[in-house]
């Protein structure tokens, strides 16, 4: 990591140092983007689509390619990218659009135990509703989905499998290019939540060949507010509005029948988040300018498995999750110390000159830690702007820890 990235990020120069590890709730933003989004308020704020002035055909020019820019990145189309406001938005998106029209009584929905929560209670409103069947994969004691178990539990009655590609919880990488291809064999549509994925490695959704993907823009290094759902094209004539309102109409017939624009705005009803897609799509031009994905892999794993053999070395701390996969392509590692409650140790760990920021609890995957066997865990999280140093001092402060409580 050079220092030039470092330097591009303010949060670092604080008054009150701080030395982050939550990158995986959400990052810190650049300056690159932080500029982009007060121009747009600045110079650019006009509404998009309605107007018949120049400034609104500009914002509206800034949206749509904002929107391509993310298309490239991820290898869609540009109206296979529908705006939504996170990954949580996204999911119940497809859930209400697609999914409650497409599965019915007897159906099945396969989800895992590594999901978080946005991927679970969705889908449990939805079973509870339509009497669908929610089957959940569970994983083995290494935090790795039970792959066998899957390839038993899909059968002709499931019509969506909705799992992660990353665990937020303890990281675990799921082989979903093997699960999009089961799952289609059998006919199922496959949902991958990709919000820790897409921030940290390539992803291509033609190769993959998957049906619905969701991520949020505050996780790599965007704006809170935005997030992109994938649909494919051949799913378009699946869909009906999730909202209604401005901008997704075509036609207001007074009798009812009133008519929608094509895909994506079909599903983008009222003022779109217009400077937060702006801003996203200069954070992927920041991302893409900055560093090379495969040496962001690279880099990452380093810092990985650097906190992983430190933590190792301290009796007291069980790190969770695939550590040897973690080694090869982790962005973060989580840990219990015995004895200790996470949100004490994150306690202490914040009452600490410079402060360490860490998740503490059940970092929104309670299945995860039921299935694990535990209330609770300690996550600490990298991004291209976390430093050896950095873990180093948050090592320092949990083995103090461990001597006192
Ligand atoms: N899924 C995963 C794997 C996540 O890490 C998160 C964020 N912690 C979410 C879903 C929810 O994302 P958001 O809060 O941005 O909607």
């Amino acid at each position: 990591m050079n220092k030039q990235i470092r330097g591009d990020f303010s949060f670092f120069s604080r008054k009150d140092p701080y030395i982050f590890l939550d990158s995986a709730a959400t990052t810190q933003k650049p300056r690159q983007v932080i500029d982009r989004i007060s121009q747009f308020y600045a110079y650019e704020m006009a509404s998009v689509f309605r107007a018949t002035y120049h400034a609104a055909e500009q914002a509206t020019e800034l949206y749509e390619k904002a929107r391509a820019i993310i298309a490239r990145f991820i290898n869609a189309h540009s109206n296979e990218i529908v705006f939504t406001s996170g990954t949580t938005d996204g999911i119940n998106l497809v859930a209400a659009s697609w999914a409650r029209q497409h599965i019915g009584a007897d159906d099945e929905i396969v989800i895992t135990q590594l999901e978080h929560s946005s991927n679970v209670l969705a889908w449990q409103a939805l079973a509870r509703e339509k009497n669908v069947r929610l089957i959940i994969v569970p994983i083995m004691p290494d935090g790795q989905l039970d792959m066998h178990a899957f390839d038993t539990l899909l059968s002709k009655k499931t019509k969506l499998v909705a799992i992660t590609h990353v665990s937020n919880a303890i990281g675990t990488q799921v082989d979903i290019a093997h699960i999009i291809k089961k799952s289609h064999e059998i006919g199922a549509r496959v949902l991958v939540d990709a919000a820790q994925s897409v921030p940290h490695q390539r992803i291509d959704v033609q190769k993959l060949d998957v049906d619905f993907l969701v991520f949020s823009g505050h996780k790599m290094c965007g704006p809170t507010g935005i997030g992109v759902l994938f649909i494919r094209r051949d799913l378009h004539d699946q869909l009906v509005p999730y909202r209604y309102g401005g901008g997704m109409v075509r036609e207001v017939v007074i009798d009812g029948t009133s008519t929608w624009e094509p895909m994506p705005h079909m599903l983008e009803a009222g003022t779109p988040p217009i400077a937060q897609a702006i801003g996203l799509a200069a954070a992927i031009d920041y991302l893409m300018n900055t560093i090379d994905f495969e040496k962001l892999i690279a880099y990452e794993a380093q810092l990985t498995t650097y906190a992983i053999d430190k933590l190792k070395k301290i009796d007291r701390a069980r790190i969770l999750g695939p550590l040897e996969q973690l080694k090869k392509n982790g962005h973060l590692v989580s840990f219990v110390v015995d004895g200790v409650h996470a949100h004490d140790v994150a306690a202490f760990l914040d009452a600490q000159k410079p402060s360490v920021a860490v998740r503490a609890g059940q970092q929104c995957a309670q299945l995860v830690h039921s299935a694990l066997q535990i209330t609770a865990s300690v996550r600490l999280s990298f991004y291209l702007y976390t430093t050896l140093e950095e873990i180093d001092t948050c090592v320092k402060y949990i083995k103090k820890l461990v001597t006192i409580l």
